[in-house]
């Protein structure tokens, strides 16, 4: 087996374990949401439709640049978001999409997260965007989402979810973990009145905070 195949098979099983895990942690249910990783000049991607418990490894999907799979299995209809955040996002080595309650919670508002708390500067700003409504699989969707991620790691999208970006897979995966746990705070905020936040000049303080903070600190800043 040449090494290239061995590395696919250990990233296709890494997303298995993913898709796997978003659905034990809550972030996603049923066959909400897809994982993808960077490889060669396209990526890999869960397939669409496929419950995580019923992955096999040869369910994963590659996807080159162009948007052609190859593979026995239809890519994620989100396959133009992920092509267009690796095409755009040269640092990104993974993405995670989920429907977490919290984030859709704010997201069928139309709420972005503001600088209520600290830790929003982990997605790499002063609040984390909501992204306009469009429906799900269309470029025009993957157009909103780009725009809502510049300058960050993660969005919301409106009335559907949200997307965590990465460098690797684990750091997408904490990353959006992390924005669930921040809407739900602000989520918890709002029902007892208006959160107050922190000024521009603190938030811009805390994203140079966190780019030499924890695996970040290891990898010289992300
Ligand atoms: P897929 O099963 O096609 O990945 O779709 C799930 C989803 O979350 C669409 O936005
Ligand atoms: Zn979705």
């Amino acid at each position: 087996m040449s090494d290239d195949t061995i590395r696919s098979t250990g990233h296709r099983l890494a997303i298995v374990d993913a898709a796997l895990r978003m659905e034990r942690i809550g972030l996603n249910k049923g066959t909400a949401g897809n994982v993808s990783v960077r490889w060669k000049d396209g990526f890999l991607i869960t397939p669409s439709g496929m419950p995580p418990r019923s992955l096999k490894p040869d369910d994963i999907v590659y996807v080159d640049m162009d948007g052609v799979p190859a593979g026995s299995r239809k890519p994620s209809s989100e396959w133009r978001f992920h092509r267009d955040i690796y095409a755009g996002r040269p640092e990104t080595g993974a993405v995670g999409h989920a429907h977490p309650a919290f984030c859709v919670a704010l997201a069928v508002t139309h709420k972005a997260i503001p600088p209520y708390h600290y830790m929003v500067a982990k997605a790499g700003g002063r609040d984390i965007r909501c992204a306009p409504y469009a429906s799900f699989g269309t470029q025009e969707l993957s157009d909103h989402a780009m725009a809502a991620l510049v300058g960050r790691k993660a969005c919301l999208l409106a009335n559907h979810g949200m997307i965590a970006i990465g460098p690797v897979l684990d750091s997408a995966l904490s990353l959006a973990i992390e924005v669930e746990e921040l809407a739900e705070g602000y989520w918890r905020a709002l029902q007892i009145g208006e959160p107050v936040l922190l000024s521009d000049q603190e938030m811009e303080s805390m994203v140079e905070r966190f780019a030499s903070y924890g695996e970040n600190a290891q990898r010289g800043g992300v």
